[in-house]
């Protein structure tokens, strides 16, 4: 009896790497930098505010590809940028 028309309704996927800083900061958890351990860990360093995020939310293998990536690009940009 329920029906719906739904037109033009498209529930996109959420990616689960997005976060989006409390500083505002938009983007995925890859694009921040991640730092050097502090005891093992590496967190994300918002890019805006400084904030590290040890991105604990994640589960540990997700987390361990976002870090890898995380380092991927930031390796990248920095490339890009000397020149
Ligand atoms: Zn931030």
């Amino acid at each position: 009896m329920s029906s719906h028309d739904e037109t033009g309704e498209q529930e996109k996927a959420v990616t689960e790497m997005r976060e989006i800083c409390y500083c505002g900061h938009p983007g995925e958890a890859e694009d921040r930098e991640p730092i050097g351990d502090s005891g093992g860990e590496r967190p994300l360093r918002s890019p805006s505010c400084g904030h590290l995020d040890y991105t604990l939310w994640l589960p540990e293998d997700v987390r361990t590809l976002a870090l890898d990536e995380a380092e991927r690009r930031t390796i990248r940009r920095k490339a890009s940028t000397t020149a």
